[in-house]
């Protein structure tokens, strides 16, 4: 039995299917959900230092085969890798990303810098640009459709509200209402926290907010641009502005105060005034852990219980290695890696 329903669960759902194994779904469609929110961008260079993605190199390739596998599989297009643009901020941006230019690890993620304006004439580029290789989005509300889609169709999917209440141990497994499971896998997102078992993890949720957008005048080349904020233009014109991050407020609703921001962020980015017209706001909670590092592994003492969480702001990249790593030490008890083993946190 996997509970939650979002890009985890479905991924894992998929796996197990592939795998040969029998599973039943059990996720909310009314309740809040990261993966509706997401701009699914993988991009190996983010935050404040610049620094490359966890794992990079082996998330990957995992997650290009898996999200292409299933494209093939349901006959979408739901990943599509783009060229990033990261513009520096001021000198001490300009220095950094020297150094991590000169840096063999980052060889393979960034290929040359740009002079001021150089890049992308829209924007503001007073100290030069970056460019990223090998970043993509991926369209998760997509993925996560489609496979709900086909668990549907072969009874495999419930879509409500689980109740840990109900859950109780028999003496080969676990039963819940009418049903009965060898293990249960809990892949709640950032609804972990009422997960009675697990809900004691070193979590650090994080709000975010994003606006998807239009404008008469604003046409830009597919790339990812990444200023204060990121812009992301979709091949219809449209484009994503993202995101915010905020600990303290984890309502999921959308605040004017944040689209304020977004806004503000991207008036400052761009050139020239745009007309801009916001089509959709939304808000969302990322499943983040103290130590920004996914969460995989068995119960420490509950047999049968299993769990894969934390995926924070980077489930698109993440999710598929750690899909796989969950099946097979499930399947065949293969060793998961320390960094992501719940038992970091015995
Ligand atoms: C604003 C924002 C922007 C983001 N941008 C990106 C991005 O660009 N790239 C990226 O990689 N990641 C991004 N993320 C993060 C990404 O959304 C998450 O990493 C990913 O969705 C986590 O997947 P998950 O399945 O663990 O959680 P979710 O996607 O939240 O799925 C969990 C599911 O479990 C369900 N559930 C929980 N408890 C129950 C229950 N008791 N009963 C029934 N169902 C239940 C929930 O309703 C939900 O559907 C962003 C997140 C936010 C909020």
């Amino acid at each position: 039995m996997i509970v939650g329903a979002g890009l985890a669960g479905c991924l894992l759902a998929w796996r197990l299917q592939q795998a040969g194994q029998r599973f039943l779904l059990i996720g909310s469609s009314a309740m809040p959900s990261a993966f509706r929110v997401a701009a699914g961008v993988i991009n190996p260079v983010t935050g404040r230092w610049m620094t490359k993605t966890w794992n990079f190199d082996q998330v990957l390739p995992e997650a290009a085969e898996t999200y292409r596998t299933i494209e093939q599989q349901f006959g979408i297009q739901a990943y599509r890798p783009i060229p990033g643009v990261r513009f520096c901020q001021n000198a001490e941006d300009l220095k950094r990303a020297g150094r991590r230019m000169r840096n063999p690890r980052y060889q393979n993620v960034l290929s040359r810098m740009a002079a001021p304006s150089e890049a992308a004439p829209e924007f503001n580029d007073d100290f030069g640009s970056f460019h990223i290789d090998q970043a993509a989005y991926v369209d998760l509300p997509l993925v996560v459709q489609i496979l709900r889609a086909s668990f549907i169709a072969q009874g495999q999917f419930r879509d409500e509200t689980f109740l840990h209440s109900e859950l109780q141990p028999t003496t080969n497994g676990w039963q819940y209402k009418d049903l009965h499971a060898d293990k249960v896998i809990f892949c709640e997102g950032a609804a972990v926290q009422n997960n009675p078992w697990f809900k004691n993890l070193p979590l650090k949720p994080a709000k975010g907010e994003i606006l998807l957008c239009q404008s008469p005048t604003l046409r830009l080349p597919q790339k990812l641009y990444h200023h204060k904020k990121w812009l992301l233009p979709y091949p219809d014109g449209s484009f994503r502005i993202g995101a915010t991050y905020e600990e303290s407020d984890l309502s999921d609703a959308p605040t004017e105060g944040k689209k304020d921001e977004l806004l503000a962020a991207t008036r400052e980015a761009l050139k020239e005034p745009h007309q801009i017209e916001v089509t959709a706001h939304l808000a969302g909670i990322r499943p983040g852990t103290v130590d920004s590092r996914p969460i995989i592994g068995a119960h420490p003492t509950e047999l049968g219980l299993y769990l894969l969480n934390g995926l924070g702001s980077k489930g698109a990249s993440t999710a598929p290695l750690m899909t796989q790593q969950l099946t097979e030490y499930i399947l065949k008890n293969s060793p998961t890696e320390n960094e992501v083993n719940i038992a970091r946190f015995d």
